[in-house]
């Protein structure tokens, strides 16, 4: 009787571990996001990004484009100096520091 409760107990931890697993899982290709297919180099790499791309329910993050660089980056990443948004402060220190690209050109 003992070693029934015991399997029981067994599979429930199993099936508690499986699933925090893949929430964790979860949650790192969502931050990883653009650098997954970079950083999985691995045969399973293309496969694991198309079902998390299909799993991700919220892409609904506006983006912008950095008027330094011209990368995107999403809207919560980003910085904005003046009307203008950049993807870093780094570039909204460069961009405001240089005399006003429009008169220079
Ligand atoms: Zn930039």
């Amino acid at each position: 009787m003992r070693q029934i409760f015991l399997l029981i107990l067994l599979f429930i931890v199993g099936q508690w571990l499986v699933k925090a697993l893949r929430r964790h899982d979860a949650q790192a290709s969502q931050r990883t996001g653009g650098a997954d297919a970079k950083g999985q180099s691995g045969p399973n790499g293309g496969a694991r990004g198309a079902a998390s791309a299909q799993a991700q329910p919220q892409l609904a993050e506006p983006m912008i484009r950095c008027a330094e660089c011209g990368v995107h980056a999403p809207k919560s990443d980003s910085v904005v100096v003046g009307g203008q948004p950049f993807c870093s402060a780094a570039h909204a220190q460069r961009h405001g520091a240089r005399p006003t690209g429009r008169d220079a050109r």
